[in-house]
């Protein structure tokens, strides 16, 4: 009688405590005998104790994901078993080692192993100037005197670029740009100008349209051509586009078409029809080498500016006094790895859509942004840039937005009515894109110069490739353009965060990975990316009902890789982005829901059985549907069937084996039951479909029942109360 009052009330609950306490000292210990007595329970211990350092670690790096500075390049998850600490100390190192070089003065040192950032000690530019009257998108009406920088490597006089046909910007530019000293020592400047006189006349004369041509002529190779990786093959077509180079030069006086020839002209180099990439850089005006920020420069705030510096950091969260003070067109150092600039690409490269999607973005931002890509793109292949404007509440993103743009034929500009997010209002983008490639951009970034053909020629290659250049960073306190480290590669990490991961050194020398050779990416970053259109829409685009922003990057990324295509980066092609610590804009309903939301469709729709792990690792609550609605999966599920997916499995066996993901926790015998059990992400101690309960009735009781992981009698939760003594409780 006695022994009953105590499973009574509150002493039931203290009596239930006790017992699941002594079940967890006998499974533990059961567990413990067993890895004395079994060599296979050996692994399997060695398994577990990673996997928890492994989960502890992951959670620490989550936190840092999540406290700020999204998808930066500069935060790396390191699978070689360092510890947070370490990495948190990397990432710190990174950035004081950064404003130390700035000359702002890091208090700490930083060993050198971990650098990340290099940086342009130098900064001189070199600029091709126009008249300042000219509009860069129209073909030149006047005569004007084009000053022309040369090239001591590619001996390209007098580069003059004008037909209406093609509608080119006036002036091409070929590696035009100050090295970074650290990546390109080799680089010699001779400093020589030389002015071009453009006749009008002589431009009207150009009547065949060099892409149509060049279509015809690469058409006959192009069978040939795609199934053979120019990449593998670039020593004998660089030799061959050079020569033609020199054979402009020799031609004598430069005629007026002449360089628009040697860009459109196919170039016979083996069997396919191919030219070296073009480094295009167009400025409107001479650049003022003394500008704010020119060059990518460290830009620094005079003190009688400060506060206001200070006060309009929240429009876009960096620093928007200092953006509005850079020029629209400033110059970058070109940061590709020094063979990307005599690579070849095909001469019929299929043309881009760039999109952009913003909503409230600061002014000179997207302005730059647009620049860059007209600047920088040959112009052949830029179709069209469409900005979509996710129902901005500025009022310069207005009107004002629209006169501005109306003098750059190659933009259009569409209106969202409502705020859709990110995700579908990329999706209405492209619904209007006319061209073949689409590419989707942010809209506070600066494409560097070379970024867009050897994109495009990966797609060209394979449709089923989805390629993003190298994501550079624009510092978001002084502005400057920071070069990051080769090798990185996206990844994630449980349950969904996006990170970036280095290649290991072992895996560059057993696969002898070039610096400037595509690199395999398990998970796309999200913001920039090309991707072929058509396949796009049969890859069914995003889902549409993600909302506002996040998850969309995994959902296209786990899509692309699981129903056979690839993701790439491509370290020739490099684009600027500001990574902001904070969404500048307002999420309509409250954010981290939001986001949570989002991935939980993905990892309904994706993850399969791993989707526990998904859930185990912190978003146990999402399970609860009566709680959170995550809206109807039908249409997503269906199309994974229908484009006839891989697992998950496959996914993490063959794209990602890096990430540890074991389906349970551990695994062992539970004292009273003398059984064996899992114990799940979920918390769940099961036999396949059963699981370990306490019984509702008799709360001191445990049975076996069908598993359910909403359950809370099911959930088993593992305390660890700061010293060897463990206890279990309900969860
Ligand atoms: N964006 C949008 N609608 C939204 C949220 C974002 O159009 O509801 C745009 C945003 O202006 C930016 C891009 O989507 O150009 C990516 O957003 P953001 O830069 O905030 O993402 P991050 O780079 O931080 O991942
Ligand atoms: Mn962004």
């Amino acid at each position: 009688m006695k022994i009953r009052k105590y499973f009574r009330g509150s002493g039931r609950v203290l009596a239930f405590v006790f017992i699941a306490s002594v079940i967890w000292l006998l499974f533990d210990m059961a567990a413990l005998r067993l890895s004395m007595s079994d060599n296979s329970s050996v692994l399997l211990k060695q398994r577990v104790v990673k996997e928890r350092l492994i989960m502890k670690s992951q959670t620490t790096k989550m936190t840092l994901e999540r406290r700020g500075g999204f998808k930066n390049p500069v935060q790396r998850v390191d699978y070689e078993g360092k510890d947070n600490v370490q990495l948190l100390d990397r990432v710190a190192g990174a950035y004081r080692r950064q404003h130390k070089e700035m000359g702002k003065g890091g208090k700490n040192k930083v060993n050198g192993d971990s650098l990340v950032l290099k940086r342009s000690k130098e900064a001189v530019p070199d600029f091709i100037t126009l008249s300042p009257k000219l509009n860069l998108s129209e073909p030149i009406k006047d005569s004007v005197d084009i000053k022309v920088a040369q090239d001591s490597l590619i001996n390209v006089t007098g580069p003059v670029v004008v037909t209406k046909a093609l509608k080119l910007q006036p002036v091409v530019q070929e590696n035009k740009h100050a090295p970074l000293p650290t990546a390109r020592k080799d680089f010699q400047h001779t400093g020589n100008r030389s002015v071009v006189h453009v006749d009008p006349k002589v431009n009207k004369q150009v009547k065949e349209d060099p892409k149509a041509k060049s279509a015809k002529q690469g058409n006959e190779d192009s069978h040939i051509a795609k199934k053979h990786d120019l990449t593998k093959n670039k020593k004998q077509d660089n030799i061959i586009s050079k020569r033609d180079f020199n054979a402009t030069k020799e031609a004598g006086e430069p005629k007026p078409n002449q360089a628009l020839d040697s860009l459109a002209k196919p170039v016979l180099a083996g069997r396919s029809r191919v030219h070296k990439v073009y480094a295009l850089d167009v400025t409107s005006a001479p650049r003022d080498p003394k500008a704010v920020g020119q060059n990518g420069k460290v830009a620094l705030v005079p003190s009688d500016k400060q506060a206001e510096s200070k006060s309009r950091w929240a429009e876009g969260h960096f620093n928007v006094f200092l953006s509005d003070q850079i020029p629209l067109d400033r110059a970058i150092p070109d940061t590709r790895p020094k063979t990307c600039s005599d690579s070849v690409v095909h001469n019929d490269l299929p043309s881009t859509s760039v999109i952009f999607c913003f909503v409230d973005e600061v002014w000179s931002t997207l302005l730059r942004s647009v620049h860059s890509v007209l600047n920088r793109s040959p112009p052949h292949l830029l179709e069209e840039i469409i900005l979509v404007d996710d129902c901005s509440t500025k009022a310069y993103l207005g009107k004002q937005l629209d006169e501005y743009m109306k003098k750059l034929p190659k933009v259009r500009i569409i209106r969202l009515k409502e705020r859709q997010g990110l995700i579908r209002a990329r999706l209405e983008g492209a619904a209007v894109a006319k061209g073949k490639v689409l590419t989707f951009l942010d809209s506070h970034v600066e494409c560097n110069v070379g970024w867009l053909e050897p994109l495009l020629e990966r797609v060209y290659l394979d449709r089923k490739k989805v390629v993003c250049p190298v994501i550079e960073v624009i510092s978001s306190t002084d502005m400057s353009y920071v070069m990051v480290d080769n090798f990185q590669r996206g990844v994630f990490t449980w349950p969904l965060g996006f990170a970036w991961n280095t290649l290991s050194e072992e895996q560059i020398k057993k696969d002898k990975v070039n610096v400037s050779d595509p690199l395999r990416c398990p998970v796309m970053a999200g913001g920039l990316f090309s991707i072929d259109k058509s396949y796009f829409y049969e890859l069914g685009a995003y889902d549409p009902g993600l909302d506002v922003w996040g998850g969309e990057n995994m959902e296209i990324s786990f899509k692309i890789w699981m129903c056979g295509g690839e993701i790439e980066i491509i370290p020739c092609s490099r684009v600027g982005h500001i990574f902001r610590g904070e969404n500048p804009y307002k999420f309509p309903k409250n954010r981290q829901k939001t986001i949570q939301r989002n991935q939980a469709r993905v990892a309904e729709v994706w993850l399969d059985e791993y989707k526990e792990l998904f859930y185990g690792h912190g978003f146990h609550h999402l399970l609860d549907r009566s709680a959170v609605d995550i809206g109807d999966l039908t249409e997503q599920v269906a199309l994974r069937q229908r484009l006839n997916c891989t697992s998950f499995k496959w996914y993490l066996d063959n794209v990602h084996p890096e990430i540890e993901s074991h389906l349970v926790k551990a695994e062992g015998l539970v004292g009273p039951t003398c059984q064996n059990f899992n114990y799940t992400w979920l918390r769940l101690l099961n036999q396949q479909d059963v699981c370990l309960s306490v019984q509702e009735e008799e709360q001191s009781k445990v049975a076996l029942i069908p598993c359910d992981a909403t359950k809370p009698m099911q959930r088993w939760f593992y305390k660890a109360a700061g010293s060897s003594m463990v206890r279990w409780l309900l969860g």
